[in-house]
């Protein structure tokens, strides 16, 4: 008999290979349980976890360069964005703020084909239409489709910032030079590569003129509790534009898409930061790297076709019936859509673990 409900244990992370999601830090997983009956979508109730989700963004603001290290003092974050349910709460919202501020009736949101399908749901739930255009042959934006794809309905350029399939950065400055003559907002996805790339030495945020919006998890490599996502955005009026009255709360208008959100997501974004930021994250970003490395050499080794990794995301070739016999044994693993087996270096994915898995791989090749 299944035990109740309430006496399930989660799967381990052990074997878990493809997810962007991971183990909260400890000081998160404390937080979280804390403010589990906190709204913050209700801050004039809820002081507390209000307070947490300006922290949290405060820090935000620092990791995607809108703000130096330590914060400007007169620098509200609370104006400048706040923390959503996920990637894809951000992304809509970056995709409604750009058709609430764009001056056409026919809204086209420009984004390269490796765009999130979020970008889909967004176009979908906003009436705009999603214009995609081809990569470049590395999985890059390719800057002069962009360019030809722009009009003068065009309401939004997008970014990706560490793809999720391959972890490919888009030429970022080039788009953004091309947002600006063109008089459109650049929005970066960087849901997966946000906690990354302020150690790689990417151009990627708002340390690029043109960049209004950014879309940065706190729960996937910032080791935040599920649901924590980002959204940035440079001037605080892409924020107003997202603000609908609310007649029977203390607070005038609220922003989020969501009404009643989570405080364990709030909570838990700010403690990781807390714990985190900046040099936990930079450890992670190095030990990750290096192991993204290493793995892509042995699979070399193998004779197995890798993409070169970019940020810490492997993806190689692998036959379908090893892969579904991989599966069997118990790796999480899933593909892309050309049909590349993919490994994505999450803070839970340890030399140990790729070891075994590639001793499974051995035994099955
Ligand atoms: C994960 C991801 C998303 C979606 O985020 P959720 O938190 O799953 O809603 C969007 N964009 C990118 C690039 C992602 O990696």
């Amino acid at each position: 008999m299944q035990p109740s409900a309430a006496e399930r244990r989660p799967q381990s992370f052990d074997r878990v290979l493809s997810s962007m999601c991971t183990e909260p830090h400890p000081a998160a997983r404390r937080a979280a349980e804390r403010f589990l009956a906190s709204n913050p979508g209700d801050p004039a109730t809820y002081g507390t976890i209000a307070e947490l989700e300006r922290e949290a963004v405060g820090a935000l603001a620092e990791i995607t360069g809108l703000t130096d290290a330590g914060g400007a003092a007169d620098f509200d974050s609370s104006s400048h964005g706040y923390v959503t349910a996920g990637g894809t709460e951000s992304n809509i919202q970056a995709v409604r703020s750009a058709r609430e501020r764009a001056d056409t009736d026919d809204p086209i949101v420009v984004a390269p084909e490796s765009a999130h399908f979020s970008f889909h749901k967004a176009a979908s739930v906003l009436d705009v239409e999603l214009r995609t255009v081809p990569t470049d042959g590395d999985g890059r934006a390719d800057v002069d489709a962009v360019a030809a794809a722009l009009d003068d309905d065009a309401a939004l350029v997008v970014a990706v910032a560490g793809s999720t399939e391959y972890g490919r950065v888009d030429p970022i400055p080039a788009l953004a030079d091309l947002a600006v003559d063109a008089g459109v907002p650049l929005h970066v996805d960087a849901a997966w590569g946000g906690f990354h790339l302020p150690f790689s030495g990417h151009d990627w945020a708002f340390a690029v003129d043109g960049v209004e919006t950014v879309t940065i998890d706190p729960h996937k490599v910032g080791r935040a509790a599920v649901p924590a996502g980002g959204l940035l955005a440079r001037d605080p009026a892409a924020l107003d534009a997202l603000g609908i009255e609310t007649p029977y709360l203390e607070t005038a208008s609220q922003a989020s898409l969501t009404g009643t959100r989570s405080g364990a997501g709030v909570a838990s974004a700010a403690a990781a930061a807390d714990a985190l930021w900046p040099d936990g994250y930079r450890r992670e970003h190095e030990r990750a790297s290096d192991l993204a490395a290493w793995f892509a050499d042995e699979l070399r080794g193998r004779g197995i076709a890798v993409v070169e990794p970019e940020l810490p995301l492997v993806a190689f070739d692998l036959p379908r019936p090893t892969f579904e016999s991989l599966r069997e044994r118990g790796w999480r693993l899933s593909r892309t859509g050309a049909g590349e087996a993919r490994v994505v270096v999450m803070p839970h994915v340890t030399r140990e673990s790729l070891s075994a898995f590639l001793d499974d791989l051995d035994e099955r090749r």
